[in-house]
């Protein structure tokens, strides 16, 4: 599919500045060159509704993206667990955390019905959804089987 020589996009979850890399040069190391901080940190980003749209479209990196809500009893146990998938995850995908009580219009626009809703987005697509109660597991697996 991809070509040995095409170069994978990086977004910076601070300034949203985005850096084509080579994909072995994709690491936890690499750092963003305008505001010097790591471009993956080992923890889900939380992010606001217009900068997830810019991941979503700019990200060469496969994006899962957690929509979840606190007044969920659901979203509980996933939300603790997603810190320890991040750092499983990455370099070779990056975890969003999207607070929908923060972002009540999104759950609209993603046509997210069932909380914790996980979405995985590639190329500003989606490439898979995943809904209900899902345990640390069960997403290591899912996310295994979805990027193969
Ligand atoms: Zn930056």
């Amino acid at each position: 599919m991809a070509r040995e020589s095409a170069k994978v996009n990086v977004v910076c979850q601070h300034c949203d500045r985005v850096y084509a890399f080579a994909p072995e040069a994709v690491t936890t190391a690499c750092r963003c060159h305008h505001c010097g901080c790591l471009l993956f940190v080992g923890r889900p980003l939380s992010l606001g509704v217009l900068q997830l749209q810019h991941h979503i479209r700019q990200s060469g990196i496969p994006m899962l993206a957690v929509f979840w809500s606190p007044a969920e009893r659901a979203c509980q146990r996933v939300t603790k667990e997603l810190t320890r998938l991040a750092g499983s995850i990455e370099p070779r995908m990056r975890l969003v955390e999207m607070n929908l009580k923060a972002a009540p219009a999104l759950a609209t626009q993603m046509g997210i019905r069932v909380l914790p809703t996980i979405v995985l987005f590639q190329h500003g697509r989606e490439l898979a959804r995943a809904s209900g109660k899902l345990t640390l597991r069960a997403l290591d697996e899912w996310t295994a089987g979805v990027a193969a």
